[in-house]
């Protein structure tokens, strides 16, 4: 069986939460060097310290993917203190769903800067490292929903459908340079990502819908272990799950 998880060096942004922190953990557990980002640094002071105390290799960086410098300075941490970064996973997200006429416009620019330009900022931070190294591997969270369109989803659904198309085109640029490229769209995950849905009505909606069906994030953690962990002339290009009662 191939072991092409240990030693390497993987940076996860939204490290705090749901997704984020259980692949943080699931990779720290089979070897891989992690540095987490997030803006809750309490949160990942804490998972970094207790990957730690199990004899991993961890470090946190306060790190708001709005903000290009920060996400420089959290892949510039990982090469300066681990020498190099093997894998960086653009994960950080929000989804507080209303549809247009509700004109929550004030989201949709949150919407597009977290999903669109945190996903762009990760891949500005990496490429020049990854091109030095001539290897890497970016991985992009998108989503079900960026393949299909549903009312009260439409901005959500604009964002990941536009990081499947990112990812598609770093795919066929980075060739030159040796670096993987993994879309994982996952379906619906419990996790926090329904907590920050503004319109109270919809929240209860969408929760009562998605307690119903959900899974937990050991599928997303194992399908990004699965994706790194394939030899490095294997590039998996994308991974789309959903839980099996979901529409
Ligand atoms: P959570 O709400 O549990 O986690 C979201 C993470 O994103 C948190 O760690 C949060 O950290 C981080 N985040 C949000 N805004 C920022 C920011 N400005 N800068 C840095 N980090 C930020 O939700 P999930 O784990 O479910 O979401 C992870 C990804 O998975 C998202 O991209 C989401 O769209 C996607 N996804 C989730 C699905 C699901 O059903 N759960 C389905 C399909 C896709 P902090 O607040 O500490 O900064």
């Amino acid at each position: 069986m191939t072991d092409n998880i240990t030693g390497k060096v993987i940076v996860i942004t939204g490290a705090s939460s749901g997704l984020g922190e259980a692949t943080a953990r699931h990779l720290a557990a089979e070897g891989a060097t992690i540095v987490l980002g997030a803006r809750r640094v309490d949160r990942i002071e804490a998972l970094a310290a207790e990957l730690v105390a199990a004899d991993r290799k961890a470090v946190a960086v306060a790190t708001d993917v709005t903000d290009r410098a920060q996400v420089k300075n959290l892949v510039d941490t990982a090469v300066q203190q681990f020498g190099r970064v093997d894998v960086v996973l653009n994960n950080a997200g929000l989804m507080p769903l209303a549809p247009l006429e509700r004109l929550k416009v004030d989201e949709w620019d949150r919407m597009i800067d977290v999903n669109i330009k945190g996903v762009l900022y990760g891949i500005a931070a990496a490429l020049p490292h990854m091109q030095a190294q001539q290897s890497g591997h970016i991985i992009n969270v998108s989503s079900v929903y960026g393949h299909v369109v549903d009312p009260g989803a439409t901005v959500y659904c604009a964002t990941k459908h536009a990081v499947r198309a990112i990812s598609e085109g770093l795919r066929k640029e980075a060739k030159p340079y040796n670096i993987r490229t993994t879309t994982i769209s996952p379906g619906a995950v419990s996790t926090e990502l329904l907590e920050h849905i503004s319109e109270k009505d919809i929240q209860e909606g969408t929760k009562d819908f998605v307690s119903k069906i959900a899974i937990g994030p050991g599928t997303f953690a194992r399908a990004v272990a699965f994706a790194i962990n394939e030899p490095d002339d294997v590039d998996i290009n994308e991974i789309l799950f959903r839980p099996t009662l979901q529409p």
